[in-house]
């Protein structure tokens, strides 16, 4: 019988989702050996493969690397709501990510970002994104292709919420992507979240952003929150390991 409140996910990680890990951040991984992810400057961390999923609300808080990759994100326009508990990416093993993209909290993020013009033939605003997995530059052709939309559908992306800030997710203590500068939040009047939405534990889904721009992050990496059951549709961030 399962636990109560356990994530619908695998117990283990498939070599293949370990192997897309490692693809997916050529700059800085360099292989998995048995248990072990091996850092191309030589560093090592435990995966954690061989232990069983947990209930999602202790993987959220203490995600181990292969606990990030129990959940799979599927790019394409949405079939279902997502089912409890299926919010993939929103598990993120810190010391990863750390590692790849520098503390906040110590300044080694805002050294590796840079500015980044948001929707220029739209409207001026400038965002800060890391250079760290070429992120900022993936954004300037998201922007590119954003910056071409009709006017109907630039109007859920102006102006930006916002990307970098050195801050942990509320309800789980782990810091988001946008501690890591590789995260924007859209226009926040035209979004949904689900802590807004949430009523007697039950989390009801809503969501008003089209596709035709998520399609355009997906593109590039990005994974989107509005396909998380703890939906936060004005939210992107790259993840090109979560792809399925
Ligand atoms: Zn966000």
């Amino acid at each position: 019988m399962p636990l109560a409140g356990a994530a619908p996910a695998a117990a283990t990680v498939s070599a293949d989702r370990l192997a897309k890990l490692v693809a997916s951040y050529p700059d800085h991984l360099a292989a998995v050996v048995d248990d072990i992810l091996v850092w191309r400057d030589g560093t090592r961390m435990t995966i954690g493969s061989d232990r069983p999923a947990r209930a999602f609300e202790d993987m959220v808080r203490s995600a181990t690397i292969a606990d990030q990759l129990r959940q799979t994100y599927q790019p394409g326009p949405p079939q279902d709501r997502p089912a409890r508990d299926e919010s993939p990416g929103r598990l993120r093993n810190t010391a990863f990510f750390v590692k790849m993209y520098g503390d906040c909290a110590k300044g080694g993020v805002t050294r590796l970002m840079r500015p980044v013009a948001w929707m220029p033939k739209t409207a001026s605003q400038t965002i800060q994104l890391t250079n760290v997995n070429d992120v900022a530059a993936r954004m300037e052709r998201v922007i590119d292709l954003l910056d071409r939309l009709p006017d109907r559908l630039k109007a859920f992306l102006v102006p930006s919420a916002g990307t970098y800030n050195c801050r942990v997710v509320a309800d789980t203590g782990v810091p988001s992507m946008h501690a890591y500068g590789a995260a924007i939040d859209i226009h926040v009047g035209q979004s949904d979240y689900w802590a807004w939405a949430s009523r007697r534990g039950e989390i009801a889904y809503r969501n008003r952003i089209p596709f035709e721009i998520v399609a355009i992050f997906e593109a590039e990496g990005f994974i989107w929150g509005g396909k998380w059951y703890h939906f936060d549709t004005m939210h992107f961030e790259y993840r090109p390991e979560m792809f399925g």
